[in-house]
């Protein structure tokens, strides 16, 4: 975020005041500043697709639309949600694991430019859904390779997986796949490796042998590549072991590959599909300090928001506790002089969104942040937990603060729960 105690020239004390916390700020600048820092120097033949998944909130998605991104969706919702964000149907691609017919279906419906199959299961009902609709299904399948790269958070391929159909039983087919599907067109290929990569030879690793693999399956099935998605996982730091992807590096090294791709196949469209790197900078979680106590000679400050909403800040793929950037917001520029435990206020001891946190002397009433928060939020948490429902979502952009998301109250809370036990009957106690 920018600069010290503000976001775009606006207070956070002011913002925390307004909309209440906790919250989840974004700011709408560096979302297209990383945006358009990404697209200047990446090969134009690449597109990119967003994955909602990430954030789904419609605002983000749409602002990250009028920066030029595409989107790739894996819910009936995230579909919906990408088309109101004005997503063109033709920029659009679904994938996951366990798509619903009514979502094969709306995909048809919508006429988006690819449905991303996972197994050989799916490809056929994709097949009588669009038979059934007297359409022809466009699909791209998903490969699981297998190979794997080192240099990823969390690997998706070269393992038993649940995505994707496993590169060995596809060139265990041949021509007839495509014939047993007469409602189907193969016309794309789609890997995605891991996630939380931050190394830029894997990535261009990665792409070089998605890019073989996707020409050799197309080839060996007997359909046009048409699109290939060398799926992406792009990372960013959130520990201090970690150093953030040098993008000019990164697309120094990968543009080749995509070019010399590119050449040999001048009508195939590409696609990288990124989430966390777009957002995840953007993105600030705002709490507010209720007390502070000390036990057994440690600090904690506990905060009106946890791991309810920041479930990735109890750590992700790893033993050892690792924070993410945590600070107090309106006094960055004193020295951390003391270690504090910031927890939430859930009744259990998971609870801990920062562990010996270097802090000044935290007060009750002032504001902490946890900062790179702007993806895997509240969507990826259990925000259900004790009750205390979504968080509030504030998008400034142009200068401007807009709550992009209301936080949920009781009757939000209560109102799709149904009471069937009436709450005025008797308690009758057999012993009186
Ligand atoms: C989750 C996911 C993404 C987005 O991953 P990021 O690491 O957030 O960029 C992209 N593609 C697929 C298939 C995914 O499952």
């Amino acid at each position: 975020m920018s600069v010290a105690h503000e976001v775009q020239g606006i207070g956070i004390t002011e913002l925390a005041e307004q909309y209440g916390t906790p919250l989840y700020l974004y700011d709408g600048e560096e979302i297209t500043t990383r945006f358009q820092g990404l697209r200047e120097r990446l090969h134009p033949a690449l597109e990119v697709f967003y994955s909602l998944k990430a954030n789904p909130n419609i605002s983000i998605c749409a602002l990250l639309h009028r920066c030029g991104a595409r989107a790739e969706v894996s819910s009936l919702t995230e579909l919906v949600t990408a088309r109101r964000a004005g997503v063109a149907p033709q920029d659009i691609i679904f994938l996951g694991p366990g798509k619903s017919r009514a979502e094969l279906a709306a995909c048809l419906d919508e006429d988006i430019h690819a449905v991303v199959c996972e197994s050989l299961d799916e490809l056929a009902l994709i097949d009588e859904v669009a038979r059934e609709k007297s359409v022809t299904a466009r699909v791209a399948l998903r490969v699981n390779p297998s190979f794997s790269v080192k240099g990823s958070g969390l690997t998706m391929g070269g393992k038993p997986r649940q995505f994707g159909i496993d590169a060995e039983q596809l060139f265990a087919e041949g021509a007839e796949l495509a014939a047993r599907h007469p409602a189907v067109r193969l016309m794309g290929v789609q890997v995605y490796l891991g996630t939380r990569i931050l190394g830029e030879d894997t990535v261009v690793e990665n792409t070089r042998r998605i890019l073989d693999l996707a020409e050799r399956v197309s080839a060996h099935l007997g359909f046009p590549l048409e699109t290939v998605d060398v799926g992406g996982g792009l990372g960013i730091a959130y520990f201090d072991n970690e150093k953030d992807l040098d993008v000019a590096e990164l697309t120094a090294r990968l543009n080749p590959v995509i070019d010399a791709f590119a050449v040999r196949h001048p009508g195939t469209r590409m696609i990288m599909e990124l989430g966390r790197f777009l957002v995840a900078t953007a993105g600030t979680y705002v709490t507010r300090v209720r007390y502070t106590k000390t036990s057994m000679g440690e600090n904690f400050a506990v905060t009106d928001g946890g791991t309810n909403h920041h479930m990735a800040a109890v750590g992700i793929g790893s033993y050892v506790k690792r924070n993410f950037p945590i600070v107090a917001l309106e006094r960055r520029d004193e020295p951390t002089t003391e270690t504090w435990h910031i927890t939430g206020p859930l009744c259990t001891p998971n609870d801990v969104v920062g562990k010996k946190v270097p802090m000044p002397r935290l007060r009750a009433g002032e504001l902490v942040g946890v900062e790179r928060s702007g993806a895997y939020g509240p969507t990826a948490s259990p925000v259900h937990f004790l009750s205390h429902g979504y968080p509030a979502e504030v998008l400034v952009l142009d200068g401007r603060a807009h709550l992009v998301r209301e936080r949920d109250d009781v009757e939000a809370m209560l109102g799709r729960q149904r009471l069937y036990v009436s709450p005025g009957a008797e308690h009758h106690d057999p012993q009186h």
